[in-house]
């Protein structure tokens, strides 16, 4: 049997979506858990709105991912080049072949005369596409337009009566009557192909076999199967995917948060993760554990478990999904991994100054808090800002025997070390003063922090460590007198 070959084709016109992160990451699946391969090809042909900037980020994107192409771009393979601007004189041979064929023609018709037709149609309540005006021009009146300076279009004749059916390999069978559609445009007047055009020639000459795409394009499949007849070829099998939906069902867009991967590598959101979420965007595992390593869902991914009905982003789930990767990281790889969001944060200098100790002390303290790695910054105001009594911890430090466990803590307490050594010596506190356990470490907490919550007190305690805990307890009890 021939080994699968799919492909991933990105109009670089912006980021890398969540929705084109999910396509890439499918055809990936799909290619690894069969033992086949994968092209990535570079479909900038609308020259307006293609950036080799999009281009970049998209790579980066799919390679932080975890998505690995075996052909195409920044990689090179021997049916390249694998930007579509770069394959232009490619296109031409196809082309020629098609108007020498004569199932394809010249096509003068201006924006203009097209607009002016479409709006007859319109009015005369007719199917809206094109007449065919040009389609039975003579050789000599398109040599005599030609010659006048006019540039033409290349238009595809389409069959007439015929009915193309699609086994599509997520949505079934899916058939078109080719009446609906008018002979359509392959290359535009400045000689550049359109999409329709380009992409079956180049899944042609790469031999792709699977063609997994977002289902937006199952309406441009009658007119590539057209092509793949009309140059003699046989045509790949076609697997659409559902739409994404944002929670509240409709169409995901910046309305529902960060759309790009980029945006959610920023955020600090793992990429084993993110792949692991995108991979539940449209297909199940028939068991019930949602957290998959990529070779698990590689060893289990095919098409018949991807679902029909479109797919809901749910942000929460990704959260939690991002949660469970970070609790198997250890606090090393945490404390490397958080380095950056705290260096461009307002805490820069304090944790500069923190000793590797203590700055492992903080990540400690704070990494079950985490959803994100960005995150990290929503709790550093307890570690570096001035105490500033909340009401509630007033309260507390008023109450009778506050005082008394703030003068004691401070007479007591020692240089500590360790985690270990901290917890015992505010155990050991509550003995000797024969209080309940929350008459002294709520006192202490409001009073060191001014707050009622936040880090276990050891971490505080150690991380401020001696001096910094006495100067704290003196202005508390100074606030309360
Ligand atoms: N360039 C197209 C897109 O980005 C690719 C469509 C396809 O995979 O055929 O939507």
């Amino acid at each position: 049997m021939r080994k699968c070959k799919v492909r991933f084709a990105p109009s670089p016109t912006g980021p890398l979506h969540i929705g084109g992160a999910r396509s890439a990451l499918f055809n990936y699946l799909f290619a690894e858990h069969q033992g086949g391969e994968m092209v990535m090809r570079i479909e900038d042909t609308d020259l307006e709105r293609s950036r080799r900037e999009y281009e970049d980020e998209i790579i980066e994107s799919l390679q932080w991912l975890g998505i690995h192409w075996s052909e195409g771009i920044a990689m090179g393979g021997e049916n390249g080049p694998y930007r579509q601007t770069e394959r232009l004189d490619i296109y031409q041979q196809y082309y020629k072949e098609l108007l020498d064929k004569g199932m394809a023609y010249y096509c003068f018709c201006t924006l203009e005369e097209l607009e002016k037709e479409r709006q007859e149609q319109i009015a005369s309540g007719k199917m809206q596409r094109y007449s065919g005006k040009c389609s039975e021009l003579s050789n000599q009146e398109v040599e005599e337009r030609i010659q006048a300076g006019i540039k033409p279009s290349i238009r595809f004749r389409v069959p007439q009566h015929r009915i193309y059916v699609i086994d599509d390999l997520v949505r079934g069978r899916v058939s078109f009557e080719s009446d609906n559609s008018g002979d359509f445009i392959i290359v535009k007047s400045d000689g550049i192909p359109v999409y329709n055009f380009g992409v079956v020639i180049d899944d042609i000459l790469m031999g792709i076999t699977h063609v997994i795409r977002a289902e937006e394009h199952l309406s441009n499949t009658p007119r590539q199967i057209m092509l793949y007849e009309a140059l003699n070829s046989p045509r790949p099998e076609f697997a659409h995917i559902s739409l994404i939906l944002g929670s509240d069902r409709q169409k995901m867009s910046k309305r529902h948060g960060a759309t790009s991967l980029k945006q959610y590598r920023e955020l600090g959101y793992l990429p084993e993760a993110m792949f692991n979420f995108l991979a539940l965007l449209g297909w199940s595992p028939s068991g019930e554990e949602e957290i998959l390593s990529a070779q698990e869902i590689i060893k289990h991914f095919t098409l018949d478990r991807v679902a029909k009905s479109p797919a809901v982003f749910d942000l929460d789930k990704l959260n939690w999904v991002n949660q469970q990767y970070l609790k198997k990281k250890s606090v090393e790889e945490l404390a490397e991994m958080l380095k950056p969001y705290l260096a461009a944060s307002e805490y820069a200098a304090d944790i500069e100054k923190l000793d590797e100790f203590s700055y492992m002390l903080l990540v400690e303290a704070v990494r079950d808090h985490l959803v994100c790695l960005s995150d990290i910054t929503k709790f550093m105001d307890v570690f570096f800002r001035e105490a500033v009594f909340e009401e509630e911890a007033l309260q507390i430090l008023k109450e009778e025997t506050a005082i008394t466990v703030l003068e004691y803590f401070k007479e007591e307490l020692p240089q500590l070390s360790e985690f270990a050594e901290a917890k015992e010596f505010i155990k050991a506190l509550v003995k000797k003063l024969g209080l309940k356990a929350k008459n002294v470490y709520m006192p202490l907490r409001s009073a060191l922090s001014g707050q009622t919550h936040g880090p276990e007190l050891p971490f505080l305690i150690l991380i401020w460590g001696r001096e910094e805990c006495l100067r704290r307890i003196d202005k508390a009890i100074a606030a309360i007198r």
